[in-house]
């Protein structure tokens, strides 16, 4: 009972004592947590901060700021530096002024560092983006930026994924899912990154290195039809063959269709 008031999640299972259940809620926490992140990562740091893939009200805006804030919580990518570098990774793909090429890093965490680097130079202001790449619209919100950026408000969430976990886990072994919590927003893009240039097959020649993965595309829900997004990079839906699912394209088509965004036809692609 001793970390009863952390969560009032706690509560609905302060009695349980069920292994599988508890076993459960776990379960629900970390894929939760998984798929809320990648969808806002995706609606709206990759296709509405990158790519303005569509129109919203301003107030709708500040409700996806905030959620995009809130799911991604200690792992938060500030969507102005976030949309700086991705349009970089589109005009440079695969070069070495591709910010995060698998091509010109051994491995995952050298090409994770690099971008990292890249991204915080873009926020303090050090290493500041070429004109081209801020041209277009790219959200911002300053308070929630700095605050969301804090030290102190990653730290924060950090420690209420851990107090989850203190409750919850019946063994030690389930603490190894924590890091993945943290680091969630930056382990997505980095996944996203390195596999989506260096494994599947290609649809279109867009002379990169960009691929496409079908079925496993569904955990990265559309993210990892790289090749389809780079061929038609403003195109909404990623998803061209008829045995590929994007499944953020389909939550904004019912969106578009309730009126809270309002989706950019492509006019004529390439
Ligand atoms: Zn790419
Ligand atoms: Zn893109």
């Amino acid at each position: 009972m001793y970390f009863k008031w952390v969560l009032p999640l706690s509560y609905w299972f302060s009695d349980l004592k069920n292994p599988s259940l508890i076993m459960l809620a776990i379960l629900i926490f970390f894929f939760s947590h998984w798929f809320l992140s990648l969808f806002f990562h995706s609606f709206f740091l990759h296709r509405f901060a990158s790519h303005k893939m569509y129109t919203t009200s301003k107030n709708w805006e500040k409700v996806f700021y905030v959620t995009t804030w809130l799911v991604q919580g200690s792992s938060f990518l500030v969507p102005r530096a976030y949309g700086v570098m991705h349009r970089m990774h589109h005009v440079y793909s695969d070069t070495e002024k591709d910010p995060h090429s698998p091509h010109f890093f051994k491995d995952v965490y050298h090409m994770m560092q690099h971008t990292i680097i890249i991204f915080r130079g873009f926020l303090t202001g050090k290493n500041l983006p070429d004109a081209q790449f801020t041209k277009e619209y790219l959200p911002v919100w300053d308070k929630l930026d700095r605050f969301g950026h804090h030290i102190l408000t990653r730290l924060s969430f950090g420690a209420a994924y851990t107090a989850f976990y203190i409750y919850f886990a019946p063994n030690a072994w389930w603490f190894l899912l924590l890091p993945i919590h943290f680091m969630m927003g930056p382990i997505q893009g980095a996944v996203v990154n390195w596999c989506g240039h260096k494994y599947g097959y290609s649809n279109f020649d867009n002379g990169d290195h960009s691929k496409n993965s079908s079925p496993w595309g569904i955990l990265l829900m559309g993210e990892l039809f790289q090749n389809n997004h780079h061929y038609a990079k403003d195109d909404a839906n990623f998803a061209k063959k008829w045995f590929e699912f994007d499944l953020t394209y389909f939550v904004m088509r019912g969106l578009n269709a309730v009126k809270i965004i309002q989706l950019i036809p492509v006019a004529s692609q390439k």
